[in-house]
């Protein structure tokens, strides 16, 4: 019988590390929200990126919002965030009744178009407005313009925060993702690179970055006050890691660089096998980049033959999960009055059930999709997903 094949599933150690770092917290009783596993994952995750903070988090989401209020974003500001994401990008913007403005991606790297980021500061500039912050997304792994981005931010000195969720182990000349703006948010959510089950860390690169993720840590433990009874002058929220759970991430980082590389083989392995076919484009990386390769995500020509649903459905049909590329966020119901910015002059909607435009980052969610990345995946597997897209193309 065949078995299903993940787009991408939870990936333990061969070591079986997660399991000694759980029992551990297990023998000391550190079931809690405290302990040694979370100190020491913070501090080797900061080791690994570079960053000069790390706050373990309930969830990469929670991360965001963390960011956005570390960065001062509160009710009425503007945040101009990159639209081609996940929603968890966006939402924590609205939880601080701030306002998000999207921004358009550009074909180079998906990601936040650096010339329409530009023009967004100047559109608002002319009403006597700045955003907050702004919020850049490294999606499936492949590196953003972050150099331009960052100046741009640095230039009109609006804090920057990068979502690294997908990118963890994706690099720019050597330095990774996260650190380049003043906040880096990673996801150990079960789907990702590496996972915790359920988590994520804030990366703090700011001057005052050990202020800031006091901060932080105050915010995320109920915002009590350092007296003895309880008291509150802030609102608190409950978003710390478990120490259960930060076992499991330390376990995992252990194998990081050798996911990466699986990833990088079957996104390699796709690009021989397939890139032969009229009409599949593979995902883009600047030259500077080297990218984590969590997902590998593919273009069909907009006249081809096969269009991503029907690859889609034919792989379901074989139980194989595949999936669209992130619906933009200036195309969800949800999000139909925020302003968005595009390099593209004429926007209009476009033909299709998606519900796509002519943007660059409609096109891209128009025309995509995600392959199975899967790090568990073997060769044979690889193969049997091939054959089920070669065949759409005979
Ligand atoms: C997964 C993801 C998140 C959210 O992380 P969670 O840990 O699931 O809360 C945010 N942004 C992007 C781009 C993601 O892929």
């Amino acid at each position: 019988m065949k078995q299903h094949i993940f787009l991408s599933s939870p990936h333990m150690s061969e070591e079986g590390y997660e399991q000694r770092y759980m029992k551990e917290a297990f023998d000391t009783n550190w079931i809690g929200l405290l302990g040694k596993n979370v100190t020491e994952f913070e501090k080797e995750i900061a080791a690994k990126t570079g960053a000069k903070q790390a706050v373990a988090l309930s969830a990469g989401t929670a991360a965001i919002h963390m960011a956005l209020k570390a960065a001062g974003v509160t009710q009425g500001d503007l945040v101009f965030c990159q639209s081609l994401t996940f929603s968890a990008t966006a939402n924590p913007i609205v939880y601080e009744k701030a306002v998000p403005v999207f921004i358009d991606s550009d074909r180079e790297t998906w990601n936040m178009d650096p010339v329409a980021l530009e023009r967004a500061f100047e559109k608002y500039e002319k009403i006597g407005k700045k955003p907050k912050a702004v919020i850049v997304v490294h999606l499936y792994g492949i590196c953003a313009h972050i150099k331009e981005i960052a100046e741009t931010c640095r230039k009109h000195q609006v804090p920057l925060i990068e979502d690294a969720a997908e990118s963890l182990g994706t690099t720019y000349l050597g330095q990774h993702t996260g650190t380049f703006g003043d906040y880096g948010i990673i996801s150990f959510n079960g789907n990702k690179i590496i996972t915790s089950s359920g988590g994520g860390m804030l990366l703090v690169n700011t001057e005052d970055a050990e202020e800031k993720a006091a901060k932080v840590y105050r915010w995320a433990t109920q915002a009590r006050e350092p007296v003895l009874w309880y008291q509150h002058t802030e609102i608190g929220y409950n978003y710390r890691m478990s120490n259960i759970l930060a076992g499991i991430g330390r376990g995992q980082l252990k194998v990081l660089d050798k996911r990466v590389e699986k990833r990088r083989y079957i996104f390699e392995y796709y690009r021989r096998h397939l890139s032969d076919l009229p009409g599949i484009q593979f995902m883009p990386a600047l030259k500077e980049s080297r990218s984590n390769c969590w997902l590998t995500a593919i273009q069909l020509e907009a006249n081809g033959r096969v269009q991503p649903l029907d690859l889609i459905k034919a792989l379901e049909a074989d139980d194989v999960e595949s999936r669209p590329v992130w619906k933009p966020m200036h195309l969800q119901p949800i999000f139909a009055e925020c302003d968005f910015i595009s390099t593209i002059e004429e926007l209009h909607v476009t033909e299709s059930e998606m519900g796509a435009d002519n943007s660059i980052s409609g096109q891209l969610f128009a025309h995509g999709v995600c392959m199975p990345s899967d790090s568990n995946m073997t060769d044979e597997d690889l193969d049997r997903v091939c054959n089920v897209v070669r065949k759409l193309w005979e």
